[in-house]
């Protein structure tokens, strides 16, 4: 990718590629709904979820809840699917500005189309023994990945994901140094291969904060910590994980899905325990989930959140995460007061 966008040729669309590009997504536009089997489907990229968000999003009378949110959180979510939009474009257009050293190549289906995001788009049906009582449990995954390459040196097939970070360079790189590619991250891409049955998958980041556009490191203005150059070169923006999916990985995630589809099947709402409020800043189901918790499951909550702020616990995110909820909670007992 670092040979592509250094050629000055990478400023200019080849107008057949382009115009087939165009023409694909076009073709793949509007709803497309599930067949209707009954069974709970998970999105590869929605495999994260708490038991009770998936109870919710499953149930036919909840409602994921659309609130006003902060403007530049609309336009960040925008520009991530903007960037993805323009670097498959660019992908397709490496095998002709870099020739043989371009390695990975947009995988051609039999159809004709480029085999990425609704072109790729299935859904698979799957069987697995719930991890506790071993009852046969069915539910589906569908996945629709950022794209599936063909790596030339050996004809394997490798699924390609690309996601976006607004977090800034040193933070971005901070973090995928210390703990590498996302967990869920990685857990989409397994549930991608239990999809396509490709056991490989690159996970590539890129922050859309830039370095300085000159080197910064000499610049008095530029405070140690926001230098985006060292040692004469800019930080990087752009990171790829490689993953080897293993037969380990993809049982842990079955044995997941199974026990959550079986809630689901089961008919009854799980209770909030304190690990799943670890989740709930991207849940569209904050407000029911506050107004419906029982009064028990409530005071045991307050009981983990007490004894966290007298223990070790305290201030840490795990802690900071159940506050939050709890303050939800009395927000939505307040008002529903009034
Ligand atoms: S608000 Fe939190 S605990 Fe409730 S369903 Fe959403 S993620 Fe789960």
């Amino acid at each position: 990718m670092d040979a592509y966008y250094a050629s000055p040729d990478t400023s200019f669309y080849d107008s057949t590629l382009e115009r087939k590009f165009y023409e694909q997504k076009l073709r793949h536009i509007g709803y497309k709904p599930y067949p209707n089997d009954g069974l709970v489907t998970f999105g590869a990229s929605g495999t994260n979820m708490c038991d009770r968000q998936l109870y919710f999003k499953n149930d036919k009378g909840t409602r994921a809840e659309k609130s006003a949110d902060i403007p530049f959180r609309g336009r960040q979510r925008r520009q991530g699917t903007a960037v993805v939009d323009y670097v498959q474009l660019d992908i397709l257009h490496m095998p002709k500005r870099l020739g043989k050293s371009a390695p990975f190549t947009m995988a051609v289906r039999d159809n004709g189309e480029w085999d990425f995001e609704d072109a790729a788009q299935e859904r698979r049906v799957l069987t697995h023994p719930h991890p506790e009582t071993g009852e046969l449990i069915s539910f589906a995954i569908t996945a629709k990945p950022d794209g599936k390459f063909d790596y030339a040196p050996d004809g394997s097939r490798i699924i390609f994901e690309y996601k976006t970070k607004a977090s800034g360079l040193r933070p971005m790189n901070g973090k995928l140094d210390y703990k590498g590619a996302q967990d869920d991250h990685k857990r989409q891409v397994v549930a991608e291969s239990l999809v396509f049955g490709i056991d490989e998958a690159l996970i590539v980041y890129e922050s859309t904060h830039k370095p300085s556009w000159f080197s910064d490191e000499e610049s008095s203005s530029v405070t140690k910590g926001q230098k985006t150059w060292k040692e004469g070169a800019p930080l990087t923006d752009m990171r790829a994980f490689y993953v080897r999916i293993t037969d380990v990985m993809k049982t842990q995630l079955l044995n997941d899905l199974a026990r959550q589809a079986a809630l689901v099947y089961a008919g009854e709402v799980p209770s909030v325990t304190v690990e799943m409020t670890d989740k709930c800043g991207f849940c569209a189901f904050r407000g029911h989930c506050a107004a419906t918790l029982s009064a028990g499951n409530l005071a045991l909550l307050q009981r983990a959140e007490s004894a966290m702020a007298h223990g070790s616990m305290a201030g840490k995110a795990a802690h900071k995460s159940l506050r939050n909820y709890l303050a939800g909670v009395t927000e939505i007992s307040e008002e529903e007061a009034a």
